[in-house]
């Protein structure tokens, strides 16, 4: 089974592909965690690709194209976190899952209002050795990790990016939303509850 979430910025993208690759034996594909593995070396096309990230842009669709080309040719099952993320992505991984005989068997869209969002992006804290995401009320205490690491936040974690990440995907990926929902692949799961109900509800769906 290959699945794509689509979502805006701190919907639960992530926290919902761990689920779902947890209870149905598939692979986490974040183009979000590539890149910032990407984002993490110092030459100059990954200092480039951190700055862009760090000011809530999208990063081109070809270096996109090329790490998801080289991930989904080593393994069988997917959920697509992240990706695709412009109208043109989409219309390439058409073509690229046509050529290695593969399709989208469901496209999942999580629903959540930006005022939630933007809630969740304030208090979201992640370790920075083993990955761990975490969300804090905003009096509560910043705990350290599970791990004994302290949290820190992302970067592109902040009000002023977290505006810019939500303008871009309401340009740039809103749009292939309709694009799935032609092709009948589209499922909506409102992602306002809390993370196992919405779990629940995309069960409902894919069960
Ligand atoms: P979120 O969805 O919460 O904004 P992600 O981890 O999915 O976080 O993405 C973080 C950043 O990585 C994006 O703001 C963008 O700069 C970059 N990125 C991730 N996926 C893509 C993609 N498919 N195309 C272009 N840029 C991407």
């Amino acid at each position: 089974m290959n699945l794509i979430l689509i979502a805006p910025p701190a919907a639960g993208k992530g926290t919902q592909s761990e689920f779902i690759c947890n209870h149905y034996n598939l692979n986490h594909l974040s183009t979000g965690d590539l890149l910032r593995e990407v984002a993490s070396k110092d030459d100059p096309k990954s200092l480039e690709i951190k700055e862009l990230m760090n000011k809530g842009m999208l990063i081109s669709d070809e270096i996109i194209l090329d790490l998801i080309e080289n991930k989904i040719k080593e393994n069988e099952g997917f959920v697509f976190d992240g990706f695709p993320r412009t109208l043109n992505q989409a219309v390439s991984f058409d073509k690229l899952l046509e050529k290695l005989n593969k399709k989208i068997d469901k496209v999942i869209y999580l629903t959540v209002d930006k005022e939630v969002a933007s809630q969740r992006i304030a208090g979201r804290y992640v370790c920075p050795s083993c990955g761990s995401v975490y969300n804090f009320k905003p009096d509560e205490e910043i705990t350290p990790c599970k791990c004994g690491e302290a949290l820190i936040k992302r970067k592109d974690d902040n009000v002023e990016t977290f505006e810019k990440r939500y303008d871009v995907y309401m340009n740039e990926t809103f749009p292939i939303i309709d694009f799935y929902r032609e092709k009948g692949l589209i499922s909506e799961v409102d992602s306002s509850k809390t993370p196992t109900e919405v779990f629940d509800d995309i069960k409902a769906v894919l069960d």
